[in-house]
C-alpha cells in the first residue's frame, strides 16, 4: 500500500519483526495466530523530537507512538539506552538518538534547568566543532544537532556552524538545529542545516526565507510546546510561519518536544490538530508521523485506532492496538 492510500478491510500478516503481507483478507497467507477488530491500522507512529529522559518509555508505546528520536542528552545515558532499545521486547518505542547538542561556551542548553550535565557540548573554534562531531559520530547517531539559541545566551560563530555541517555531511549525518532569535533561521539555513527542531516561533520570516527553507530544509513542528492547548503570539508565530513552509511545499515532521512541559506521552492529538491549522490535509498528517506506509517488507510495527483520523483527528487519540516488532503491547 502506497504512502496516502487507505484499504478497506484488510489483512495484515505479520512474520517476525517484518510486514510479509498487507491486502485483501481472502488472499492473505494462514497465520498461527488470528487478532481481529474493527481498528483503523496505522504503520508505527514516529515522534521525532523527545526527550525520552523526560517521560515514561512504556507510556509511549502504549500511546501509540513505537518510533522516537531524541534530541539532546547526555551520550553517557542516551546511546546505551538507544542500544537497548532495539531489542523488539524493550518497553517502549525504539529510540535513536542524537545525543549531545552542539554549542559555544556558555550557549543554550548548558545553563537550562531541563537539560542535565552533559546534554550540550561546548566548542570553541571550528576545529574544535568538527572534532566535536567526530566525537559524537563515533557513537552512531540519528543526527547532530546544533544549538543557535540567542536569547539564552551566546550562539556558535558562522566558521563552527559551518564546521559541524562539514562534518557531519562528510559522514553522512544531517544536522538538525535549535533555532530561537532574531536571524537564527537564516543562519542555519546559509550553514547547510538539514532540519529545524522546532518551528521557528521567534519571529516571523520572510516569504523568500520560507520558500528557500521549503526547498532545502525539513521542520518538525513542535507547536504545542507554545501554548499547551491555549493561544500565544509564539504559536500564532510558528502556525503562520508553518503554514507558509507547507504551502510552499516544505517536508513536515511530526514531533512534540515530550518531556518539555505537559506534553502527553503516545501520540499527541493536539499536535496533530495544530499540523491542521497550518494546513496540512489528513494524508500529509499521517505522513508526518509515519517512517513508511505499511506494505510487505516494512517494519511490524502497527497501531490500531478506534475510529478514522482521516475523518476526525481526535481519533489518534484513541489508540486501542499497538504492535512492536511484531509483538503485541496493547490489545485485545
Ligand atoms: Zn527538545
Amino acid at each position: 500500500m502506497g504512502a496516502g492510500e487507505v484499504l478497506e478491510s484488510p489483512a495484515v500478516v505479520l512474520e517476525g519483526s517484518r510486514v510479509a503481507f498487507v491486502g485483501p483478507a481472502w488472499e492473505a497467507p494462514e497465520a498461527d495466530r488470528e487478532l481481529r477488530g474493527d481498528w483503523f491500522l496505522l504503520p508505527g507512529v514516529v515522534d521525532h523530537h523527545v526527550h525520552i529522559g523526560l517521560s515514561d518509555p512504556r507510556a509511549v508505546l502504549r500511546g501509540g507512538v513505537t518510533f522516537v528520536r531524541d534530541l539532546a542528552w547526555p551520550p553517557e545515558d542516551i546511546f546505551p539506552l538507544a542500544d537497548i532499545s532495539q531489542a523488539t521486547d524493550f518497553e517502549g518505542p525504539a529510540i535513536v538518538a542524537a545525543g549531545p547538542m552542539i554549542t559555544t561556551r556558555g550557549g543554550y542548553p548548558t545553563a537550562s534547568g531541563w537539560a542535565p550535565a552533559g546534554t550540550g557540548i561546548e566548542v570553541a573554534g571550528a576545529e574544535d566543532a568538527a572534532g566535536a562531531v567526530a566525537r559524537i559520530a563515533a557513537q552512531d547517531p540519528a543526527v547532530i544537532k546544533v544549538a543557535l539559541n540567542a536569547e539564552a545566551g551566546p550562539t556558535l560563530t558562522d566558521a563552527e556552524l559551518l564546521a559541524v555541517c562539514g562534518a557531519a555531511h562528510d559522514r553522512g549525518l544531517a544536522v538538525t538545529a535549535h533555532v530561537q532569535g532574531r536571524g537564527q533561521t537564516e543562519r542555519a539555513m546559509g550553514a547547510g542545516v538539514d532540519e529545524l527542531a522546532h518551528c521557528p516561533w521567534t519571529e516571523r520570516l520572510t516569504d523568500e526565507l520560507v520558500e528557500a527553507l521549503a526547498r532545502s530544509v525539513a521542520v518538525v513542528g513542535t507547536l504545542d510546546i507554545h501554548s499547551y492547548g491555549r493561544t500565544t503570539p509564539e504559536l500564532e508565530t510558528a502556525l503562520d510561519n508553518l503554514r507558509r513552509f507547507a504551502a510552499a511545499g516544505g517536508r513536515v515532521r511530526y514531533g512534540t518536544d515530550l518531556g518539555n512541559g505537559p506534553i502527553p506521552p503516545g501520540i499527541h492529538v493536539r499536535e496533530a490538530l495544530h499540523l491542521a491549522e497550518a494546513g496540512l490535509d489528513g494524508p500529509a498528517i499521517l505522513r508526518a508521523m509515519t517512517l513508511s506506509p505499511l506494505r510487505e517488507g516494512a517494519e511490524a510495527d502497527l497501531v490500531g485506532l478506534a475510529g478514522d483520523p482521516l475523518e476526525h483527528l481526535e481519533a489518534l487519540g484513541r489508540v486501542r492496538l499497538v504492535i512492536r516488532g511484531g509483538g503485541v503491547r496493547l490489545g485485545p
